[in-house]
């Protein structure tokens, strides 16, 4: 059936609910599934309008925007008017390959972030056939009824019918940071303005608190915000800080290159009175050498296999800066319920005010199972005193359970379900509890407030139902300040429930004394009838525990946040292997007015901070980022944002967590686990182990040339190999190795040694070293052959082959030397990474073919060479395995690995600016 599209689509907020209705052809009850579907097919996809995505030829484009590329291409030209046009036109094309490997990695890493943007998905509530059903946010129609909560995104444009505390930060659209509240009863004039409609609720805005139920007016491009065509989801991109230094890095060689390259080609000239068009030369390749052309190419593949590499394991890489940061984390500050614990919780214990007992029977949230008193059912008088407290437990719920085909499906937040599943244990339904006392209000569950209370109107009355922590429903009670009942006697009672490792609610109901109006929203019930306690129980999930030993075997901290009580926190802590006593634990409260010293001393030794608030929760993570901790933080409501946001590593739930949390967040985790972050953690460990191998293999090259270059210069022989030549060892050889070398597996255990410092630079002392006399002996022995090849009365072309085959060989060795710095090259099969074999026999039949293929051989001065050259050469190329080899020894000798000396790593102090 055709819903007639309105054509005054600003106009929704000043129309009455039945004129909507009849205009969407809808009701308040929500679509049938078949309705919905046709509707779907109607409207199209609930899609915001994507950004354009950036075309093959901007990427392409975009690798010229280089310093480095810039100097490359002056060289080419002035090598053109100099009369050397094989070498510019070569030049030339190499700036066109190198702008087409940069771009089509690029293009691939941009592809593939798409592709992982699209597993976490925004998801909306609706009402189809008459039940609550969590679809994802793109099947959304107009007509939809629509229930909004806090943390998610508000999935289309809605006009609210209903609205609990309902407040919705609206800066993505109108600019205005204050949430606004919202009110289905308000009714402007046609002038409103969007942020002042207080009864709309628009399409990528999100709920910062309450509850709402709505129906969709506009969906997709017909929202607000799709006329504006703006996808305000979208993730910042931003280039990972490790390309920026690396930029950065590769700018400052090539200006002092430059520079360098200038004033030696001056000097010759006008001092030594060499040839110019020599020295031009010289300068070229002096700058073609330095400058690593191949690194960002090199480092943008590293990050990418990593995130794919992630992703198999279940985390999601939102910013790629993650990838680099999780090698460095030294603190994990993780939430307990959902992450550590399943999140299904059981209610196990009843206990009722005068204190006798429950043991409750079944399994998970199907309600099969009996409560027992000693093992038999209770007595008459104490049934009833049960079936208030069950009557309460459901009511006072945001859940749904229901018998759907022989099968029990529910949904909502896992206590509210536990509490169903008691209920019916109990002989009462949600339905038939609604049927008998209608609601007329709520105080929906926040965090940060402990509890939820529902309004129903019975006979000629209003009621209450509230259940929430023990210290906050208590202090709602009727007082009775002595005796068996007193609140003293019975917090302690519910702390001991606690010791027992029961995550403990509290439920009471009462009165309310109005003359109709509850205010808005309602204000916290007082005088309750309290009604007993319940005690649920929270199955840890499995292989938390060991990767809670590997994580602190990897040097990192493991600490728990929590809302939950202390004493609940610490039993489930201890069966975690996570913390043994009591002063181990903090709370809240004790954060708040601690000064700064204090604080780091609380840091110090406490693992479990309990009954966390959100902003507790962010001063924690700066109380420990001040003490020099790399902090990575899990969340997933929409107050862990802040959190989130200060932390090193931001970690979203993939399942429960919200849609704010995970805007917020670097990385989300597919499932929720926190064996999951552990997983991504040494994938960290990995990525980071890959790009120094990769930079060092480059830059060690690099460097062997400059050297090669410069003694050739200091001793007034010619060229040793040209700029073109150069080009080719950097680019072309060197490139297709270190590509391949992005992909190396795991080196040992990653997870078996101390993080590493976040101020760590890439270039420190084991690195500079290794690289020094990787190039000494590129430089030394290089320029040793040369000389002998020249002595050998070769001609220049012919020892500049010689040469450029030589080279290729020690990248060919060099890159068994760059797979470990301090694992020896005999101890590492080649066959442990195919890719890298692959590569690196690419790379030689690559250069084998230009030996033999005469167009190549034009350009790049290549020829054929006898087979005792081959082997002459192949036997000075083993010369830098000789070397690495001896440097290994010589460092693990001056720093002998952790587990023998218990030390530090000497980096920390040893370390250079990159
Ligand atoms: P956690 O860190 O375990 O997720 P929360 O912040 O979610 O803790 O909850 C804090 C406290 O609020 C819980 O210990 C419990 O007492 C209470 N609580 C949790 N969920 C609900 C709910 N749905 N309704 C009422 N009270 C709740
Ligand atoms: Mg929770």
């Amino acid at each position: 059936m055709a819903v007639s599209a309105s054509t005054d689509t600003e106009s929704w907020y000043s129309r009455g609910l039945s004129q909507i209705y009849d205009s969407l052809d809808a009701d308040s009850d929500g679509l049938s599934t078949e309705e919905a579907e046709s509707r779907r097919s109607e409207h199209g996809p609930n899609r915001l309008p994507k950004a354009k995505p950036v075309t093959v030829w901007q990427i392409f484009l975009r690798q010229f925007k280089n310093p480095l590329i810039y100097i490359l291409a002056i060289a080419a030209i002035v090598s053109f008017a100099i009369g050397e046009e094989t070498d510019a036109g070569f030049i030339a094309l190499v700036l066109l390959i190198n702008a087409l490997v940069g771009g089509i990695q690029e293009w691939r890493a941009e592809r593939s972030s798409q592709a992982l943007q699209q597993l976490v998905r925004t998801r909306a509530t609706v009402i189809r056939d008459g039940e609550t059903r969590d679809i994802d946010g793109e099947d959304v129609v107009p007509g939809d009824v629509v229930l909004l909560e806090s943390g998610y995104r508000v999935p289309a444009d809605i006009r609210l019918v209903s609205t609990h505390g309902l407040e919705i930060d609206e800066s993505a659209l109108t600019g205005e940071s204050a949430p606004v509240l919202k009110d289905e009863e308000w009714a402007g004039d046609d002038r409103a303005s969007l942020g002042d409609r207080r009864n709309m609720a628009y399409a990528g805005t999100v709920v910062n608190r309450g509850r709402g139920r709505g129906i969709v007016v506009e969906t997709g491009a017909d929202t607000v915000v799709g006329r504006l065509a703006e996808d305000v989801t979208a993730v910042e991109g931003g280039q990972p800080p490790l390309v920026t230094r690396m930029e950065r890095f590769t700018r400052i060689v090539g200006l002092v290159v430059l520079v360098a390259a200038a004033l030696t080609a001056l000097l010759g000239i006008f001092v030594q009175q060499y040839d110019a068009v020599e020295m031009f030369l010289f300068a070229v390749a002096l700058a073609v050498s330095a400058i690593p052309e191949g690194l960002p190419v090199g480092i943008t593949v590293a990050l990418g296999v990593a995130s794919r590499r992630m992703a198999k394991v279940g985390v999601i890489v939102r910013r790629l800066v993650a990838v680099e940061g999780l090698g460095s984390c030294t603190m994990i500050a993780s939430d307990k319920t959902g992450t550590l614990t399943a999140n299904e919780l059981t209610v196990k214990q009843v206990q009722l005010p005068d204190g006798s007992t429950f043991e409750v029977t079944g399994e998970g949230y199907a309600p099969e199972g009996n409560i027992l008193q000693d093992g038999h059912p209770p007595k008459p008088d104490l049934a009833d005193e049960l079936s208030r407290l069950a009557r309460a437990s459901v009511l006072c719920n945001e859940g749904h359970l229901s018998r759907r085909n022989d099968e029990w499906t529910w949904r909502g937040d896992p206590t509210d379900i536990a509490l169903l599943a008691l209920g019916r244990k109990l002989g009462w339904s949600r339905q038939s509890a609604l049927d008998a006392h209608p609601q007329i209000d709520e105080i929906p569950f926040e965090p940060e407030q402990r509890y939820a209370a529902t309004f129903h109107r019975t006979d000629d009355e209003t009621r209450v139902f509230v259940k929430g922590a023990p210290e906050r429903v208590l202090e709602m009670c009727a007082d009775a300040s002595e005796g068996e009942f007193s609140q003293p006697a019975l917090q302690q009672q519910a702390n001991e429930m606690a010791h027992n490792g029961y995550r403990v609610l509290v439920v009471a109901e009462g009165t309310v004394e109005t003359d109709g109006d509850l205010g808005q929203p309602p204000s916290e019930p007082t005088d309750l009838t309290f009604l007993g306690f319940l005690g649920l129980i929270d199955p840890l999930r499995t292989g938390v525990e060991e990767a809670i030993a590997s994580a602190q075997q990897a040097g990192i901290t493991v600490t728990m946040i929590t809302g939950d009580h202390p004493e609940t926190a610490l039993a489930i802590a201890r069966n975690l292997g996570l913390a043994e006593s009591s002063d181990e634990v903090t709370t809240g409260a004790e954060l708040m007015d601690a000064s700064q010293e204090k604080l780091e001393e609380i840091l110090e030794k406490t693992l479990v901070f309990a009954r966390v608030s959100p902003d507790q929760k962010l001063k924690i993570v700066e109380a420990a980022r001040g003490m020099g901790h790399y902090v990575a933080v899990t969340g997933d409501g929409v107050n862990d944002a802040p959190a989130l946001r200060q932390a090193n590593i931001g970690i979203a739930m993939g399942k429960m967590g919200t849609d704010v949390a995970r805007d917020a967040a670097e990385l989300v985790i597919s499932d929720d686990n926190f064996a999951t972050i552990v997983a991504g953690i040494e994938q960290g460990r990995v990525a980071f182990d890959n790009i120094r191998k990769v930079i060092f293999l480059l830059i060690s090259t690099g460097a062997g040339e400059v050297a090669l270059v410069l003694l050739s210069l200091a001793a007034g022989l010619p060229l040793p190999l040209v700029p073109v030549q150069i080009l080719w060892l950097n680019l072309v050889t060197n490139g297709i190795q270190d590509v391949a070398l992005a992909f190396e597996p795991k080196e040992g255990d990653v997870l078996n040694r101390p993080p590493r410092s976040p101020d760590e630079r890439i270039f420190n002392q084991i690195m500079i070293e290794r690289t020094l006399v990787a190039a000494l002996v590129i430089g030394v022995i290089g320029f040793g052959t040369f000389v002998w090849l020249l002595d050998q009365g070769l001609s220049e072309a012919a020892v500049r082959n010689h040469l450029l085959l030589l080279v290729v060989l020690f990248q060919m060795v060099n890159i068994g030397n760059a797979r470990s710095e301090t694992t020896s090259l005999f101890q590492l099969s080649p066959f442990r990474s195919p890719i890298l074999l692959t590569g690196t026999i690419t790379a030689f039949l690559v250069h084998l073919g230009a030996m033999y293929f005469p167009p190549a051989q034009a350009v790049l001065g290549t020829a054929p060479v006898a087979l005792e050259q081959w082997l002459v050469l192949g036997g000075i190329a083993l010369t830098i395995a000789v070397a690495i080899e001896l440097h290994k020894l010589s460092w693990k000798a001056r720093y002998p690995p952790r587990s023998e000396t218990e030390g530090q790593s000497p980096s920390k102090t040893h370390d250079k600016e990159v």
